[in-house]
């Protein structure tokens, strides 16, 4: 594929393009961008020695794994000397003196960033349209509607849109109930949420921290390996880095299937959907049956649980991070009289409305009064999404759904939270479980927007689901589409 690492760098090292002239390439494009998918690209000045460097490397013939790739961050990654805002006033001028672990490990492979991604509010929406900066536009047009403007998914909708509109070659964004997969699937590329605890969450801005995880928006399946490569390592400052076995997850990414592979499809899940997003199910059934592959109907037990049990744990988990915003060590500071006036101005006039609803629900559900009927109530869910989980993994490789229970909608469409809610209906459970999930692009609805599909694994089984998942993209061969 055109943009994909590996034709960039084979280009790179063929000395058809030199990283300088790529980085100018995306750079301006990016500059040009009239779809606010970056809070902030990065002046050339604070990337050229990088670009030397890496150049010099590709001269000597050692380039490493990623050298001179230009990508985008999700505004929600401390990045040293960098403004970090996680779109939200409260931190608009914030500037981290460190480096978030896994922006490092990309640092360390010789990437070169060009900008931070715009995204929703620390991370909250799945519109990106709660972001301080305004709304994303996704690169995308209804063909019946081709003068609206439309969401591109949240939380991570800059990431999504900066790859589909091609301003960086991949992001690096986060998931918490869907932020990566949601919007991947919107804007038609591929997002991958690693197993919980693969890579470090040292140096991102908190949402819930038992849910958090960074992972790749990239326009394939193999780039999503290549990046996974470099930011899956453990880490000690992280308490919840995990210390399992880290594969190369690139290499043999397109072998052929040398075993048996059993799907299980959630009827649950196809229950109310349109016809358009069972197509995407039936088209991607038709393509992999021919390799081997088994589909088996699976029912889970308790997806109509996953979207309370989610806006219980994850506002209150959220209510506690953001504790830290009082206008005193961080960020924005109102004036007020006294310090307790600053601390409510602070963060009365920093917050915006869906962070500010988190942290008022998150903060109820905690409270001495209602912790016993809310807050642990979903913490014994969510065990019970897990083992659901595991009941239906003792039958089958890998559970495929849709991503999304719709296309791209109007920018303004969805104001209200539930609806808005309902977009990680198909996301959510998996983020619950701690496991990994990935969305490819498996066609087109018939407004012509992008629809994905979703293969979630076992824990840390992140080889095998991007096999599936690379032999699933070549089959529905949606680029060539
Ligand atoms: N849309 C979900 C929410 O608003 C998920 C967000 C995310 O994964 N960061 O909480």
């Amino acid at each position: 594929m055109k943009n994909s690492i590996s034709h960039i760098k084979n280009s790179l090292r063929n000395k058809k393009i030199s990283v300088e002239e790529l980085y100018d390439e995306f750079l301006i494009k990016a500059k040009s961008s009239k779809n606010n998918t970056f809070n902030l690209l990065l002046d050339k000045e604070n990337n050229i020695l990088s670009i030397k460097e890496s150049q010099k490397r590709y001269e000597n013939g050692n380039p490493l794994p990623l050298d001179g790739i230009p990508l985008g961050i999700k505004d929600l990654f401390c990045t040293k000397g960098i403004r970090t805002t996680a779109s939200s006033k409260i931190l608009s001028n914030f500037t981290p003196n460190y480096e978030s672990f896994v922006t490092q490990k990309l640092l360390d492979d010789g990437s070169i960033f060009i900008g931070k991604n715009n995204c929703d509010e620390f991370a909250m929406g799945s519109s990106n349209e709660t972001s301080f900066f305004g709304p994303v536009k996704n690169p995308w047009k209804n063909k019946n509607y081709p003068t609206d403007d439309l969401v591109p998914g949240g939380s991570s909708g800059g990431s999504a849109a900066a790859v589909a509109e091609g301003t960086c070659v991949a992001s690096l964004g986060t998931d918490t109930g869907g932020s990566i997969r949601q919007p991947a699937s919107l804007c038609g590329i591929v997002g991958l949420k690693p197993t919980f605890g693969s890579c470090s969450r040292w140096g991102i801005v908190a949402f819930a921290s038992s849910l958090d995880q960074a992972g790749p928006l990239t326009n394939s399946v193999e780039d999503a390996a290549l990046i996974l490569n470099s930011i899956n390592k453990h880490d000690f400052n992280d308490t919840t880095s995990s210390n399992h076995f880290r594969e190369d997850y690139s290499n043999d990414i397109n072998n052929k299937l040398d075993q048996k592979i059993k799907i299980g499809i959630p009827s649950d899940y196809l229950k109310d959907v349109s016809g358009d997003i069972l197509s995407q199910i039936e088209n991607t059934k038709k393509a992999l049956i021919k390799h081997n592959v088994e589909f088996v109907d699976v029912e889970f037990k308790t997806t109509e649980y996953a979207l309370s049990t989610y806006y219980i744990l994850a506002p209150a988990e959220a209510s506690s991070n953001l504790a830290r915003y009082d206008g005193i060590r961080y960020g924005v500071r109102e004036d007020g009289k006294s310090l307790d006036d600053i601390y409510l101005n602070s963060r009365t006039k920093g917050f915006g409305d869906e962070v500010t609803r988190r942290i008022l629900i998150g903060a109820y559900v905690l409270s001495a009064g209602y912790y016993d009927a809310y807050y642990r109530q979903a913490q014994k869910v969510r065990r019970l999404i897990k083992d659901d989980f595991q009941r239906i993994f003792n039958d089958v490789d890998f559970i495929l759904t849709p991503t999304t229970p719709n296309e791209a909608f109007k920018i303004g469409d969805k104001l209200d939270p539930i609806s808005m809610y309902k977009n990680d209906i198909y996301t959510v459970p998996t983020s619950l479980a701690g496991l990994p999930g990935i969305s490819i692009p498996s066609g087109l609805s018939t407004n012509g927007l992008p629809l994905g599909i979703q293969f979630i694994g076992n824990y840390f089984e992140e080889k095998k689901l991007l096999q599936i998942a690379a032999l699933a993209e070549k089959e529905l061969n949606f680029n060539e589409q």
